[in-house]
Order: structure tokens, then sequence, then C-alpha cells
């Protein structure tokens, strides 16, 4: 095996063994607490509940665990079994090298893996969410849903893969940068267009109607200058009862949007601090950083392909050669070097995630601070979290070491210390 072989196959497997090795500690964490309500919690949520949580907290490692399986077992044998080396060649002589062939190529191979995924996605939605009392999707619901991102890929995704391809040919050995900028581009513009063209396709979003909260809520945007030009209430109980609220688009399009199930469960003042803590992560520039870091991956990203692609070592490790008429300077000549990325980029990340999530953590306590001192109390925000976990049945006391690799948002503990904290 070459020896960059060896380097990939480590780092899946001991990616793997990390993954459940956490789930396994998290998992005794907590059983070892099941007996009764933790005393943090007395008052805060009824035994039966949290029996629930419990149980739903293991139901979901397990699951997880299989599915993490599943993916190593698959990731192994699609990158050392000889199958993409064998279907690009068979691709490239049936189709040619143009480049609308090899973007199909690429497409091909990324639908086929998505599609053995569906399984385990169809699964946790219909048995495991189910199962729980959260699933309000219907059969009909979900295939649709998939369909419509299965088109959604083929006339955006597909096009754009072209559009990539075409700019080595077009541009040379900076190909890299200008097809970083073309990704960055159309990420941005899709971030504009999304609230407008794509979540409608998905949800319904009706304004949030005249009265109290709503008056309320833009009361709170005007106070902190966040210019809103709606507030909108997404249908979310069509799929989940579980709950959240978010805001869209930039500028002048931007747009705040509820989950009816949070608007459901949630009072006015409530409300008012979950959406002030949103507000939070706007003006604490953590949507800005965050697409700089984001900014920041795209180039790297596509520098690491356009490297890659030149090193033999690379290619052979994975059983890929050099063909003629397909050097590195020509778009068949690089798409190995997609390909491989492509499936490979989760491996890296993966062990980056406590990074990021810890920096995430920091920006979650930022906005909470910001929605605190916004509405001058951190009683609501307080409430709405502790509802949120008993609704939700969040994991209540993970397991420290994987809540500090997972977990992009601080626990119910921490974030109810962090608020005291500043009273
Ligand atoms: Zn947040």
């Amino acid at each position: 095996m070459p020896p960059f072989a060896i380097i990939a196959l480590v780092l899946i497997l001991s990616r793997t063994i990390t993954e459940l090795w956490l789930s396994r500690l998290n998992q005794h964490h907590v059983r070892a607490h099941s007996n009764g309500v933790p005393i943090a919690f007395h008052g805060i949520i009824d035994e039966v509940t949290y029996r629930r949580s419990v149980d739903y907290t293991v139901a979901k490692s397990r699951f997880g665990d299989i599915a993490n399986l599943f993916d190593a077992v698959l990731l192994i044998a699609v990158l050392f079994s000889g199958v993409l080396p064998w279907a690009f060649g068979r691709f490239s002589t049936s189709f040619g090298t143009s480049i609308w062939a090899m973007a199909g190529f690429l497409f091909v191979v990324g639908v086929a893996l998505s599609i053995l995924g569906l399984p385990f996605a169809w699964y946790a939605q219909f048995k495991l969410e189910e199962r729980f009392g959260f699933n309000t999707s219907t059969t009909r619901t979900w295939a649709l849903d998939r369909m419509k991102g299965f088109l959604l890929a083929l006339l955006l995704g597909y096009p754009l893969l072209a559009l990539v391809l075409k700019l080595i040919e077009w541009t040379g050995a900076t190909w890299w940068l200008w097809a970083a900028a073309l990704v960055i581009g159309f990420q941005l513009l899709l971030l504009l267009i999304a609230p407008a063209i794509i979540m409608p396709l998905f949800n319904k979003f009706t304004p949030l109607p005249d009265g109290a909260l709503r008056e309320r809520l833009f009361a709170l945007a005007q106070r902190t200058n966040f210019p809103t030009r709606s507030i909108e209430v997404m249908d979310g109980s069509k799929r989940s009862r579980h709950s959240n609220a978010f805001f869209t688009g930039f500028g002048r399009f931007r747009k705040i949007v509820l989950f009816d199930t949070l608007v459901a469960q949630l009072t006015e003042p409530e409300l008012e601090s979950v959406l002030a803590h949103e507000i939070g992560h706007y003006k604490k520039r953590h949507v800005l950083k965050l697409l700089g870091v984001s900014i920041a991956g795209v180039v790297a990203g596509f520098a690491a392909i356009a490297w890659l692609a030149r090193q033999q070592w690379f290619y052979r490790a994975f059983g890929f050669e050099y063909q003629a008429g397909c050097l590195p300077s020509r778009a068949c000549g690089i798409v190995p070097a997609l390909l491989l990325f492509g499936l490979l980029v989760g491996t890296i990340i993966f062990w980056l995630s406590p990074l990021i999530n810890s920096w995430s953590r920091r920006f979650e306590y930022e906005a909470d601070a910001f929605a605190r001192a916004t509405v001058g109390e951190a009683q609501s925000m307080v409430h709405a979290l502790r509802k949120l976990s008993e609704k939700n049945l969040s994991n209540l006391i993970p397991h420290p070491l994987y809540s500090g690799f997972y977990y992009s948002h601080p626990t119910l503990l921490e974030r109810q210390r962090a608020l005291r904290y500043l009273a």
C-alpha cells in the first residue's frame, strides 16, 4: 500500500474510533446520571421528561454510532477498492473528457453516495424521531424534499461544477484562485436569493400577524438598530416538533424567521429574548466572521486541490494514473483531485471541529450577554432556554469531553451560569 494511502486510512480509522469512543463515554455518563433528576435541574424538569431525554440521547447516540461506522466502511471501500479509477475510466471512455462530461462524473458520484445515505436519513426521521414524538413529516413530504434537493443540485450545482472546470482551461495555473472567487460569489448570491427563491420551495412563510408580539419584536429590532423588512413565521411543524429561530439574507433583504413551533412554545418576553440573542449574533459581527472563515476555507480548499492534482503520489495512493491528454493542466487531470479532496475533507474538518465549536460557543455566550443587556434582564432568556431544552429533550448532562468536541452551543447549565454571572 502506498504511504499516503496508509496515512489516509489511519486518519479515517482514528476518526471513527474517536467518534465511537466519545459516544460511549457520553452514553455512560448519561446513564450514570439516569436514576433521578440531577440536583441542578430540580424544579426545572420533571422526572418523566428527564427520563425521556436520557432515552432519546442514548437512542440517538446508538443510531449515530451505526451511521458513523457505515460512513467509514463506505469511505474506505470507495477510496481503496479501485472503484473510483475504474468508474472514471469507464465514464471517460463512454462520454469523453469534455467539461460537461467531467462535471457529470463528479455529479453522478455525489448523487450515488448520497443515495446510499438515504436509508439512514429515512430511519432517523420515521423511526427515531417518530418514537419520541418529534416527527410530523409524511413520507410524501420527505420524498418531495429529496426530489427538490436533487433538482436544485442539478440546476445549480452541476453548472457550477462545469464552470469551475472551465476555469481550469481558461485561466491556467491560477485557476484555483478564480474557482475560489467563483464559488464564494455563488455562495453570496445564494445567501441573497435563498430567502426569496429557495426556502419557499420547502416551507411556507407568513408575516407575523398584527398584535402585541409583532409590535414587541419590531420595537426590539428598532431599538437595537437592526432594520428588518419583515418578521415571518415558518411552518417548521410541517416536518418536526423541534423549534428554532434565525435570520437570513443580508442588507435590505434581511428577514427574521421564527418557527411556528417556537412561537407556540414560548411566551412573548421569552421570544423577545431569543430574538435579541439572534440580533446579538449580527451586532457582534459573528455572521461576518463566520463568512470570513468560510471564504478562507474555500480558498484554502481550492489551493489544496490544485497542489494535490500535481502530486503523483496522491493520485497513485488511490489508484489513479495521469492519462495522456489528461495532465493537471486540463480539467480531466484535476477531476480525480477534486473528487478525492471532496471525499477526504470531512475527515480533516472532523479534527478541527473542537476548535470551531469552542469558537462558536464563545459567540453564543456573547449573544446571550447581548440579549440580557438589551432586554434588561436574564430571566426570560433562561426560561426560554429551559423550555427549549425540555421540549427538544436535549441532553442536559453531556460528558464534558463530548460537548467540548461536538457542541456548537454551550449546555443549558453553562449558559444559565454565564447569564447569572453577569447579573
Ligand atoms: Zn445563538
